[in-house]
């Protein structure tokens, strides 16, 4: 059976680590192993990049964009195996998956203006005859953890522009589906990267605590769900690193009474079921003002889900795919229950999948819940399934106070057609990402990512302008020659321009 092994200074090395299966989640069988890395590998894939950082650092920034250029090419010409090899672990449909690889892609093209994002800042005469700049300067070793539902986009979120910064870089991705990860990753070879700069080591919690706890690792990102992201960052900070660590979601839907009500569906259709829900901006709750407005929502989403495809990945027409795992797919199940057994209404239940061919399948189909309330487990847990919750109140106010009492605060979105009411929403409601008629308010590669309270943990948010300042420090020089001819004697109190 083949075993996904490590990318470590530019080679494939499969060492006597621990492993762990890798799943095909449409048909339930072991396809793969993985190695999970121990101690001793993560060691060596921080001294690799450790040796590797002193010649990248001096590499000129428009050197190291141009393997940013062509990694962008290699990505494109080989997309359809990249996408095949998400598909096989994931699940995800191929123009899911294709989607997912070029938002990441478009992360690399922005990492292709480095010489203009390094440019610091430059004031000339700050006093007589001195000038004064900052400019950004790489931190080192840097290392990212990523989850398993973006297997692609996340990671590029992190290392093309850690690594055109001119840091060196370690990659742990997700064990649940590392192939198309480690793959992508050993284009950058190709790329005309040099050996050494981007480490990718496999595992789970060994190898993150061996990046956690080590000297060189001077920053971490981290993404995925978040208990994990609270513990990352309060470990990477009590290390003295850098660390931004991007959590679990809930994003809601406000539908307002003068909402285009066929178009809303259609939005909240791909928004709640795309990638089987397993998005941290997917919308899983709808919170309609007024009942006239849920009735119809409800009643046309009903009629539209009789038209949700389900099944793999290897046939395009699907709409969406399994979920990662048996445990996961059961997880899900307990959700849809505990909302019946706390008094919602199961409207559409996706508790029986029926998916010829793919029986042992981690399929759950899409479900359709009204009446849920704040309460309600369901209501308060990211379920991270094809599970979409219907909420009544009678004001927008309601509505906006459920969602800014929640936990988390990534993405939310209002439909309505009334200018005044969506700005109103988009001013004070307490979410990163907010859309309006937009169900996925992903930021585009040059807006950065991030969502507020319980959804990230740290102040910079994720790729775009913040990824420029989390992966570099400032450095502020001031400069003065004294063979212009001007002499000053000491002086004791503060220096002023007065
Ligand atoms: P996860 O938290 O289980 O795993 C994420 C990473 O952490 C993986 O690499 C995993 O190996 C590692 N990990 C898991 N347990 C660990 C432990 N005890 N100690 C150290 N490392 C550990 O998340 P997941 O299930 O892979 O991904 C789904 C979650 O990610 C959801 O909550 C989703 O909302 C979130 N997510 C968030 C964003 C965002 O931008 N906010 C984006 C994608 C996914």
């Amino acid at each position: 059976m083949t075993l996904v092994g490590h990318l470590i200074n530019g080679q494939m090395v499969a060492s006597d680590d621990r492993t762990q299966d890798v799943y095909n989640p449409a048909t339930g069988e072991v396809s793969k192993q993985v190695a999970l890395a121990s101690q001793t590998t993560v060691a060596l894939a921080i001294d690799a990049a450790q040796a590797a950082f002193p010649e990248w650092r001096d590499t000129p920034a428009i050197k190291r964009a141009r393997v940013m250029f062509k990694f962008k090419e290699l990505l494109e010409s080989n997309a359809d195996k990249i996408c095949a090899l998400i598909g096989d672990e994931h699940g995800k449909i191929s123009h899911d998956a294709a989607g997912e690889l070029q938002r990441g892609i478009e992360n690399v093209e922005y990492a292709c203006c480095a010489p203009e994002l390094l440019k610091g800042e430059h004031s000339k005469n700050v006093a007589a005859n001195i000038d004064s700049w900052s400019e950004f300067q790489p931190l080192g070793v840097v290392a990212g953890i990523t989850p398993f539902n973006f297997p692609a986009m996340v990671p590029l979120w992190m290392y093309p522009m850690a690594i055109v910064c001119g840091n060196c870089f370690i990659l742990k991705p997700s064990e649940r589906d590392p192939s198309s990860t480690l793959f992508i990753a050993s284009l950058l070879k190709e790329a005309g990267l040099p050996d050494g700069v981007m480490n990718v080591v496999n595992g789970d919690k060994e190898a993150v605590d061996a990046l956690l706890h080590h000297k060189d690792v001077k920053a971490v990102s981290f993404v995925g769900s978040t208990p994990i992201a609270e513990t990352i960052y309060t470990t990477a900070n009590a290390n003295g690193k850098r660390c931004q660590a991007l959590g679990g979601a809930k994003n809601h839907a406000i539908v307002m009474p003068d909402a285009d009500m066929d178009n809303t569906v259609a939005q909240l259709l791909g928004a709640a079921f795309g990638s089987s829900g397993e998005r941290c901006m997917a919308l899983s709750v709808v919170v309609a003002v007024g009942d006239a407005a849920a009735d119809s929502l409800v009643s046309k989403m009903q009629e539209a889900m009789k038209g949700l495809k389900v099944g793999a990945c290897t046939n395009a027409s699907n709409d969406f795919g399994p979920v990662i795992t048996r445990q996961h797919q059961q997880k899900v199940f307990g959700y849809i229950d505990s909302a019946e057994k706390q008094g919602a209404t199961i409207v559409v239940d996706g508790r029986n999948p029926q998916i010829q061919g793919y029986e042992n399948g981690f399929f759950v189909g899409g479900t359709l819940i009204d009446n849920v309330t704040v309460e309600m487990d369901s209501y308060q847990a990211e379920i991270f399934g094809p599970v979409l919750q219907v909420m009544r109140v009678d004001t927008m106010q309601e509505a906006m106070d459920i969602i800014n009492d929640h936990e988390y605060g990534n993405g939310t979105c209002i439909f309505t057609r009334d200018g005044e009411a969506a700005r109103y929403f988009s001013d004070q409601i307490l979410v990163g990402m907010v859309g309006i008629n937009v169900p996925l308010p992903v930021p585009v590669a040059y807006h950065s990512f991030g969502g507020w309270k319980r959804s990230l943990f740290g102040d910079l948010h994720a790729y775009g302008p913040d990824a420029v300042r989390f992966y570099t420090k400032r450095k502020t020089i001031t400069q003065r020659w004294p063979s212009a001819g001007i002499r000053e004697g000491a002086m004791f109190s503060m220096p002023t321009m007065k």
